[in-house]
């Protein structure tokens, strides 16, 4: 089978132990196919064929975040969130912490050459104070009791619930509105009692959080704005 179209074009396969074929649209535009060992090219490209209309839709929908949200310089006036709210950005001379919030954020000028990081520690910072105010302020009033808290540097899973009571959130949630916050905050602790996604659970979510379901939406549709790259 020649797949002559440039939008079904297979940039990578990559072959394991797996017993099914897989695809994933990277956010880039890559497609990589996932396979096993066994499985022939002319398998391989059956699938993708079949798959066609899924590769599209999601193609479309990459490609519209990408003009939403184009790739970040650190140029000054380019925005950034934090709790659901853009900031401008400043660079200044005269500082002597490397990132700071106010009406902007204001970034020491040597850090010009590498404001990635100095973002992401930020970040990291200001969601382990704001991740955790939230779990207790929500545990003590709930009955809830977790073990710890961990900042992960997840990208697309927001938080997840160990199997002895650690509470892990991704520093990327801080960037997302209060109420998002709260609401992974919930989603994981009411894990600790139930721990798949049954009637149940999302019955307890809605016991603490009767809007749960505009914050969900709100991560499905804008989860990908709580980046840096
Ligand atoms: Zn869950």
């Amino acid at each position: 089978m020649i797949m002559s179209d440039q939008e079904m074009k297979i940039d990578q396969v990559l072959r394991s132990h797996r017993k099914s074929i897989s695809l994933e649209l990277k956010r880039d535009g890559r497609l990589i196919v996932r396979a096993p060992y066994l499985a022939t090219r002319g398998q391989i490209e059956l699938l993708v064929k079949s798959k066609e209309r899924w590769i599209r839709s999601k193609r479309a929908i990459l490609n519209q975040q990408m003009l939403a949200s184009p790739p970040r310089k650190f140029r000054p006036g380019e925005q950034f969130l934090y709790l659901g709210q853009p900031f401008p950005l400043e660079i200044v001379t005269e500082q002597k912490k490397l990132l700071v919030l106010e009406d902007k954020f204001y970034l020491a000028a040597r850090c010009q050459e590498n404001p990635r990081p100095v973002f992401k520690d930020w970040y990291r910072k200001q969601a382990g104070l704001v991740i955790r105010e939230t779990a207790s302020l929500l545990a003590s009033q709930h009955g809830f009791k977790y073990e710890r808290i961990w900042i992960t540097a997840a990208k697309t899973r927001w938080g997840s619930c160990g199997p002895k009571g650690t509470l892990n959130f991704t520093w990327r949630l801080v960037m997302a509105p209060e109420q998002v916050v709260t609401y992974v905050v919930t989603h994981e602790l009411v894990h600790l009692r139930i721990r798949n996604h049954s009637s149940l659970f999302w019955q307890e979510v809605e016991k603490i959080l009767p809007d749960y379901r505009a914050e969900r939406t709100w991560l499905k549709d804008n989860g990908y704005l709580l980046s840096l790259e």
